[in-house]
């Protein structure tokens, strides 16, 4: 290009595609303009962000480049689409109001935490001084707010607050942070919080902080609206407080979420590596499960070795902290049992407000229930066990097309999942379904997500599950069915996430699913890809006396292992097992075994974990879903190496494994060492039925699903042992492995299998 042609004015039209929306982009492209001395408009669309620039040729490239390397933090460029176009004289650069563009749309940010910079505001700007809903258009409420899109306020829950004048001003001054930052507000304009105590209403926020402080340090539970959903809160040090909030939530024994004033007081309590750290720290804020290295108070995790730990995300959280010289306290959902957490605050008032000393909700909606979001870094990795806020409603691109596809997701753990074009959006956290209020928010969400993000359904995908809720629900819609079964699900949904579209071998862990077999399956090798799978190997059937009655009573599971060994002489055994056992009900479940009543059978490796944990006496009864296993992984001691024996045919049999650990557990060897072999064992039994199905096939990509590779021992001793034998290992890490990540592999399942029916 000549001088002469780089100094000649030319025009482009810009379309950019992805998470470029409530990110701050619109302004940062303004200042991006204007730096390079552009004229032209950027207007938000429902299918993301478009601008027009005129301006000297020799200013474009850079112009370019710095639109794509310079962008907001938290936005994710995907696409750009540069077309020429004429020069109009344009003079000036302009936001313009946005448009509608009723089908396409483009992606809504996660919300985000508070940034430093408004925390530094709130200590500084005159009309902001300790203003609780501070935020810029770097940070805030986004999800939780949104009722439709584009993303403007008016389609937010901040509708009914009219901005003052000088938020006006600020909002539409491009020198300004919260230009056009959509929920910006101020003491006097803005949201406010609200105080109930027993026989009165505080509505002063320096009032209200004053007695949170006050309350928590003795020893009372605050109910505490979040960003989406209340939280129940109380001192993490006091057993008092925290053995009533158990009490209160009916929860007997799931750990409670701790969230720490800052990652000094944290690292007392718990180990925190490299990348925990920036998992802690990123705008995401999730829930980061860690190492304990001293207790809190005993009853936040009740005897397991890990700790969920998160550094506050609101302004408030840190306010409290200013307060309050503690270093953590309980920040758990405000739901009762296995209810959604709730949103209302009229709600929270009846049903949180009875059962603790205050509750404190705030004025401004929350429209989409989002829950924290719980990770584990294994392996290095970040992996998400639950994805909610800060993750949601980010979509995961499939490469290829998953357009008017529901799937509804399993019935436990549920998530849903729509898609659109070759995105795949997973909604957030939904929960149990067979609680009627969880249902009603999975009814909800899904009409929700089809309105925001344009989606109308002509295909539907569920589990193979006849009675799944969600495959009831599926079933009842009178669209095209695709019944996917469940293990397949899982791994599709790895091998979605990871962009994998060939045969691979893959390995479904997990505790119960729908097999074609008529049996619960759940420690699947399959050889699959979208469209269908095969059934290589699983471990060895056990009968599962009293049905869904023996997930819940690992002891159960115990006795109908040892009675494949023993048979009708278990009762005799010399295990301090058996002692633990109720005599009346065992000797009922023996019946039940040998006359095989009510005994179905089951390849579960949850069921497996369990059987151990109780002949082990680890874990004979348990209080929540997968307490077993989670405490014989807690269990494990660190270095041990070895692995029992087992027997490797068309299935697994773990037979002799489960003799050898009767003898150690009789004879005294610490239960921690068990622990560690029995996870060896499986790791290594694992490898060789890979192998196996190597050399039968030739394939040497392994994906690994299924709620069991939560188990962090488990999948770092078994991804390290793929590896070193020349496997490629992929596991997941944005999408859950557990039941919450089902969703997304029905939808790629059903994307393929629409084509071929
Ligand atoms: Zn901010
Ligand atoms: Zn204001
Ligand atoms: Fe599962």
């Amino acid at each position: 290009m000549s001088a002469g042609e780089q100094n000649h004015i030319i025009a482009l039209r810009i379309h950019i595609q992805g998470l470029v929306q409530g990110v701050g982009f619109r302004p940062f492209v303004y200042r991006l303009a204007r730096q390079y001395n552009l004229q032209g408009w950027v207007v938000n669309r429902t299918d993301g962000v478009t601008l027009k620039v005129e301006g000297l040729a020799h200013n474009m490239p850079m112009f370019m480049e710095d639109l794509r390397y310079q962008a907001p933090v938290v936005s994710q460029i995907e696409e750009i689409i540069v077309e020429q176009d004429f020069p109009e004289g344009i003079s000036g650069f302009q936001i313009l109001a946005s448009q509608d563009m009723t089908d396409e749309t483009s992606e809504i940010s996660p919300d985000i935490a508070v940034c430093p910079e408004c925390l530094d505001d709130m200590k500084h700007q005159p009309h902001r001084t300790g203003y609780p809903f501070i935020n810029c258009t770097n940070c805030g409420p986004r999800f939780s707010i949104i009722s439709d899109f584009p993303y403007d306020r008016k389609n937010t829950t901040m509708a009914h607050f009219s901005m003052c004048q000088v938020c006006t001003k600020e909002f539409l001054d491009i020198a300004d942070r919260r230009f056009h930052a959509q929920p910006v507000a101020c003491n006097d304009c803005g949201p406010s919080y609200s105080m109930y105590l027993k026989n009165s209403v505080l509505t002063g926020f320096s009032g209200i902080l004053e007695r949170i402080s006050n309350l928590i340090r003795l020893g009372n539970i605050v109910a505490i609206k979040g960003t989406g959903g209340f939280h129940l809160m109380c001192d993490a040090l006091n057993e008092m407080a925290v053995s009533r909030l158990r009490q209160m939530k009916k929860r007997e024994g799931k750990p409670f979420a701790v969230m720490f004033r800052d990652l000094d007081s944290l690292k007392h309590y718990a180990e925190v590596t490299e990348v925990e750290e920036a998992a802690l720290t990123s705008w995401r804020r999730p829930i980061v499960i860690l190492k304990t290295i001293r207790p809190l108070s005993p009853g936040i995790a009740l005897g397991l070795n890990t700790l969920g730990a998160f550094l506050p995300y609101m302004p408030i959280h840190y306010l409290i902290f200013e307060k309050l010289d503690l270093p953590a306290f309980v920040l758990t959902s405000g739901n009762l049992a296995e209810e959604p957490v709730i949103i209302g605050n009229q709600e929270a008032l009846d049903t949180l407000a009875p059962l603790t000393d205050a509750t404190v909700t705030y004025n401004r909606d929350i429209y989409n229930r989002n829950d924290d979001s719980v990770v584990r870094i294994i392996a290095g990795r970040e992996r998400l066990y639950r994805r909610s806020r800060g993750y949601v409603p980010a979509p995961v691109r499939c490469g290829f097309e998953v357009d008017g596809i529901l799937a509804t997701g399993a019935e436990l753990s549920n998530c849903f999942c729509l898609g659109k074009g070759d995105r795949a959006y997973l909604s957030q956290h939904i929960g149990d379904l067979r609680n009627f209020e969880t249902f009603e928010f999975f009814e909800e969400t899904l009409d929700r997500f089809k309105k925001i993000f344009r989606i109308n359904p002509h295909t539907v995908a569920s589990d193979l599950h006849p009675d799944y809720l969600s495959s009831r629900y599926a079933r009842q819609l009178g669209l095209q069915l695709i019944e996917v079964q469940h293990h397949h699900a899982h791994i599709a949904a790895c091998m979605a996430e990871n962009g994998l579209d060939e045969p691979v071998i893959g390995l479904a862990f997990d505790g119960t699913g729908y097999g074609t077999d008529g049996h619960i399956w759940g420690s699947e090798f399959l050889v699959c890809d979208y469209l269908n799978f095969s059934r290589q190997g699983h471990f060895s059937y056990m009968p599962m006396p009293g049905g869904d009655k023996a997930s819940e009573e690992p002891w159960r599971m115990g006795l109908s292992c040892l009675y494949q060994i023993f048979g009708s002489e278990v009762l005799n055994l010399k295990l301090p097992f058996i002692k633990l056992v109720d005599r009346t009900k065992a000797e009922m479940v023996l019946t039940a075994l040998e006359r095989e009543i009510n005994c179905p059978l089951t390849s579960g490796a949850g069921r497996l974990f369990d059987a151990v944990a109780a002949i082990t006496g680890i874990c004979v009864n348990s209080l929540f879903h997968a307490e077993a296993p989670m405490r014989l992984e807690a269990l494990i001691h660190s270095g041990i190496e070895g692995h029992y024996d087992f027997e490797i045919s068309e299935t697994l049999s773990f037979i002799p494994a489960i003799r050898q650990i009767c003898k150690e557990a009789s004879s005294g060897v610490e239960p921690g060492v068990v622990a560690a072999r029995f996870h060896n064992t499986i790791a290594e039994a694992s490898l060789q039925m890979v192998k196996k199905i190597s050399t039968e096939t030739g394939l040497t990509k392994v994906v690994l699903s299924g709620g069991t590779f939560q188990n962090k021992y488990l999948s770092e001793i078994l991804e390290n042992k793929l590896v070193k034998d020349n496997f490629a290992v992929f596991t997941h890490a944005a999408v859950p492995c557990n039941d919450g990540g089902i969703a997304l592999g029905q939808l790629a399942i059903a994307a393929r299998r629409k084509g071929e029916i």
